[in-house]
C-alpha cells in the first residue's frame, strides 16, 4: 500500500504511543523508520563518543543538544530508502530542530507531507511509561497493564528478552513529561500555522491507525 501524503512527523509526549503506532503503520506501509530515540540509544550502547555524551542527558530525562540530534537526522534523511516516505518518530522535540529540519529537507528538495500529534492525558502517560516494557532483540514495545507479550518478560516476535527503559522510571518520566510541556509543545501550534497538523486521540492503536492511513491516502 501506497500513500500520497508519506513524509510524517509522529509528535506526542512520552508514552503517547508514537513508537507503537509507528511500528504498526509499517507492518502496513511501507516507510522508512527514523526514531531519535533508538538511534541515541544504539549511539549509547556503542559507546560512541556521542554516546557518551548522549546518555548521560538522557539518562536525566534531558533533551540532547538539537545540534546533534539534527545531525544524525540529516545522514539518516540522506538514505536511499527515505525516498519511498519516512516516519520521523521523536524528532522535532524543539522549535529549532524543526527549523533545522526543514532546511535539511530543502536541501534534498523533501519536505513534509502531515505532521501526526497523538494527543494522551498525562495520567495515562505516566501509568503507560512506568509500565513500559522494551525488547533487547527488536524494535518491540509492550505495556506491563496494557500490552502484556504472551510469555513473561519475553518478546513474542523474536523470544528476547525484554526490559525495562531506565528512564522509564516514575521519577524521569514526571521529568521527560515536563520537557515536553517546556520545549516539544509549542510545535503543535508551528505545524497547525503552517497548515501540517492532524490530531488523534488516545485509544485503541490498531484502529488509530486505521484511521490514519484513510486519512493519508
Ligand atoms: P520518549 O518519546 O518515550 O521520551 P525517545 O526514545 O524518543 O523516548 O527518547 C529518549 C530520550 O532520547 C529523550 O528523553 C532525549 O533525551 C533523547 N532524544 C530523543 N529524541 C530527541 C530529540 N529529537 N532531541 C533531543 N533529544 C532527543
Ligand atoms: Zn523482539
Amino acid at each position: 500500500m501506497s500513500l500520497t501524503k508519506k513524509n510524517l512527523i509522529f509528535l506526542g509526549a512520552p508514552g503517547a504511543g508514537k513508537g507503537t503506532i509507528s511500528n504498526l503503520l509499517l507492518a502496513k506501509v511501507k516507510l522508512a523508520h527514523i526514531s531519535t530515540g533508538d538511534l541515541l540509544r544504539a549511539e549509547v550502547a556503542a559507546k560512541s563518543e556521542l554516546g557518551l555524551a548522549a546518555g548521560k542527558i538522557m539518562a536525566s530525562g534531558g533533551l540532547v543538544p538539537d545540534e546533534i540530534v539534527a545531525k544524525m537526522v540529516r545522514a539518516r534523511l540522506a538514505k536511499d530508502d527515505c525516498r519511498e516516505g519516512f516516519i520521523l518518530d521523536g524528532f522535532p522535540r524543539t522549535i529549532q530542530q524543526a527549523e533545522l529540519l526543514d532546511a535539511a529537507l530543502k536541501e534534498i528538495h523533501s519536505q513534509i507531507d502531515a505532521v501526526i500529534y497523538l494527543h494522551v492525558d498525562d495520567e495515562t502517560l505516566l501509568q503507560r511509561l512506568t509500565a513500559r516494557l522494551n525488547c533487547r532483540g527488536c524494535d518491540a514495545i509492550y505495556n506491563k497493564l496494557f500490552m502484556p507479550p504472551k510469555v513473561e518478560g519475553v518478546c513474542d516476535k523474536c523470544g528476547s528478552a525484554l526490559y525495562q527503559r531506565s528512564d522509564d522510571s516514575l521519577e524521569t518520566a514526571k521529568q521527560r513529561l515536563s520537557v515536553f510541556y517546556k520545549q516539544t509543545e509549542p510545535l503543535i501550534e508551528f505545524y497547525r500555522k503552517a497548515g501540517l497538523l492532524m490530531t488523534f486521540e488516545k485509544g485503541d492503536p490498531n484502529a488509530i491507525v486505521d484511521q490514519m492511513i484513510s486519512d493519508l491516502k
